[in-house]
């Protein structure tokens, strides 16, 4: 064995460095969360090059003594802890004593700092750590860190830095977590000399939370709700407002900015089958728990926690967050059960083809697919794979091919107030006459202006024209290699987004061309579209972007073709007939008989089933006639 030596403190620092400091985003955090340690009430930060080569934060609190500036930056060196004891009560955001060593580690610093009393302050300079100029200075009370060239001294750290744009979007996305983790505190921060968020500090987490979302923040819920010995306040997005990614949930725990997955999903629980599938809400939420009910110390960066009693933080969050939404409720929810069809109170709200009102009366969505589209569609979909068995929802007695069948005119159901033959037990209730396979269908109706009725043989099928004429046009996107085709906007479209939303966006900007998005920068986390895909609506193409920012941004999907494919989704989605609205009668007999003809159709881009069935004999057997 080699002989066993300790670390010099250099190397170790370097170590450490590689856990706390990431990033210039990273830096940011650790001297935001300094400067709120010392009690300042107005801190600055500044960064030039995202961070890299200039780095700046200066506060007005307590600042350091000399010998304790110099203290610091050892390894180790804390005034937040001095006992074991400590560590189960931390009310500091740092107690580890190890930022500034780290950051010093692989940086050079300036430093100037003066206490209240003093009559001068202290200058320090460092390089790799190791003090090379130290004097006595004049400055105001309170502490300036300036850190240059990071990473100067660690080229393979360097190599994973990105683009100044990212990470200037990230150090911004940290400033705006430790101001939304302190409305007491004023925070200004600037980029390459401009000021790209200022807050006012005056306690107000509703001011705080203007100032850096603007108006978009009064749509949110405010909560503010006590369980046991726990507070939850803050705000929270109304379902409607659901975003297509979880990029705009922060979560504090006394003031201390977390991720949690216990407090997401407590969150999302909340909203439970208010909001889609694949949408997430958006919150600003601050839980207050006594200091020894939960460990900080499980992460070198802080940012996990764990809970004491996991189940009421869960309660806490959910119920609070419920309540919230309850109260704010501006439309009734509608509570679905199964219950007999005869009995159903909707049972009259059976539309017939017939009832539906004419062509151009109220359907300003709809795209209408051409016939020869059609054609085209039904070869590439023939050629598609076919769906898991396993997973299907249709009885698998479905008939293959109707589409050389003339299409049957749509027959009147009796409505329910209507008076309808006595049936007897002996009389069946339609003709059973043997029917030719395959069978024709004959479209019934429309069930909530979402649910197409057909009939074919002894079956039904429910058909959700939403799902159906999305997987219709993403197959048809799909088949198209070429780069998507995109319209020119005549007023574009600002997004708000994260900042780091924002910078990923706008460093794959030959990605997002390919798709059939022009993105141009705004403002500081703002983006405007100038160009769209040609099948988006202005209105969902801010969503659809946001989107793909958050796949981007989680590397989820790596791939260029799953990215495609997931914009071809996010595209077709928004641009398929919706749910509940009215549709034109020939273009739901267009969809129907894609679908009646083709199995594969049975499923969406997302895996919901297009088509389910139910047969006559489910039907006898419901009326107890078997
Ligand atoms: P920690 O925050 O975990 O104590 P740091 O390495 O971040 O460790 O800081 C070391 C010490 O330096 C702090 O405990 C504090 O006493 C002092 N210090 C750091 N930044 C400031 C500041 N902006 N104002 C006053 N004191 C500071
Ligand atoms: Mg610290």
């Amino acid at each position: 064995m080699p002989k066993i030596i300790q670390l010099s403190a250099h190397v170790a620092n370097l170590i450490a460095a590689g856990e706390v400091v990431e990033r210039p985003a990273s830096v940011i955090k650790e001297l935001l969360e300094n400067a709120v340690d010392a009690g300042a009430t107005q801190i600055t930060a500044e960064i030039r090059d995202g961070g890299m080569t200039f780095l700046r934060v200066t506060d007005n609190g307590c600042g350091m003594l000399p010998a304790d500036a110099k203290t610091a930056f050892l390894r180790h060196a804390t005034s937040k802890l001095r006992t074991a004891e400590d560590l189960s009560s931390i009310a500091t955001m740092g107690f580890r004593g190890e930022a500034l060593a780290a950051i010093a580690s692989v940086s050079r610093i300036d430093l100037l700092t003066k206490t209240q009393d003093a009559l001068f302050g202290t200058s320090l300079t460092l390089e790799a750590g190791t003090i090379t100029e130290e004097s006595e200075a004049g400055c105001p009370a309170g502490t300036t860190i300036i850190v240059r060239d990071l990473f100067f001294n660690t080229p393979a750290r360097m190599k994973f830095m990105k683009s100044d744009t990212v990470e200037g979007g990230k150090a911004a996305s940290a400033v705006q977590l430790q101001a939304l983790a302190h409305p007491e505190v004023s925070f200004r921060f600037l980029r390459d000399g401009k000021e790209v968020l200022s807050t006012p500090g005056n306690g107000s987490l509703e001011d705080t939370v203007y100032s850096i979302y603007g108006r978009d923040s009064g749509r949110m819920v405010q909560t503010d709700s006590t369980w046991e010995q726990y507070r939850l306040t803050g705000f929270v997005g109304k379902p409607t407002d659901a975003r297509p990614s979880r990029s705009m949930q922060t979560f504090f725990v006394n003031n201390r900015p977390v991720k949690s997955p216990l407090l997401t999903a407590a969150l999302e629980e909340a909203y439970r089958n208010r909001i889609m599938t694949g949408r997430f809400p958006s919150c600003v939420l601050h839980l207050h728990l006594p200091s020894n009910t939960v460990d900080v110390n499980v992460h070198p960066a802080k940012t996990e926690v764990k809970f004491l009693n996991e189940k009421a933080v869960f309660d806490c969050v959910h119920y609070g967050v419920l309540g919230a939404l309850n109260k704010a409720q501006d439309r009734p929810q509608m509570q679905f059960k199964t219950m007999p069809v005869s009995e159903h109170p909707h049972a009259s709200s059976v539309k017939t083809a017939a009832q539906i009102p004419a062509k151009g009366a109220s359907a300003p969505f709809f795209r209408t697919v051409t016939p020869e589209e059609y054609k085209t569609l039904s070869s590439v979909i023939r050629q598609a794979p076919a769906p898991k068995k396993e997973a299907a929802v249709t009885t698998a007695s479905m008939i293959e091919r109707s589409d050389s069948l003339p299409i049957q005119e749509a027959i009147r159901l009796p409505r329910l107030s209507e008076p309808t033959p006595p049936i007897t037990d002996d009389e069946p209730v339609q003709q059973t006459l043997p029917m030719p396979a395959p069978a024709a269908w004959r479209l019934v109706g429309e069930l909530y202006n979402s649910y197409i009725l057909v009939e074919q043989g002894d079956e039904a099928f429910l058909i959700d024209k939403h799902a159906a004429h999305e997987r219709i046009l993403f197959d048809k996107l799909k088949s198209n290699q070429e780069a998507i085709s995109s319209q020119s906007l005549l007023a574009p479209i600002p997004c708000r987004l994260s900042p780091d939303s924002a910078a990923i966006l706008l460093t794959n900007h030959s990605l997002m061309a390919e798709l059939g998005f022009e993105i141009e920068e705004f403002g500081d986390s703002t983006v405007l579209l100038r160009q769209i895909p040609m099948d988006l609506s202005a209105e969902d193409a801010a969503d659809a972007v946001e989107a793909i920012a958050a796949d981007l941004l989680t590397g989820r999907r790596q791939d260029r073709t799953d990215i495609r494919d997931e914009v071809l989704h996010t595209v077709a989605c928004k641009a398929a007939i919706k749910a509940g609205w009215h549709t034109d009668e020939q273009e739901l007999e267009a969809l129907v008989k894609q679908v009646m003809s083709n199995e594969d159709l049975k499923y969406c881009p997302h895996g919901r089933p297009i088509c389910i069935t139910l047969s006559k004999q489910q039907l006898e057997k419901q009326f107890k006639r078997t």
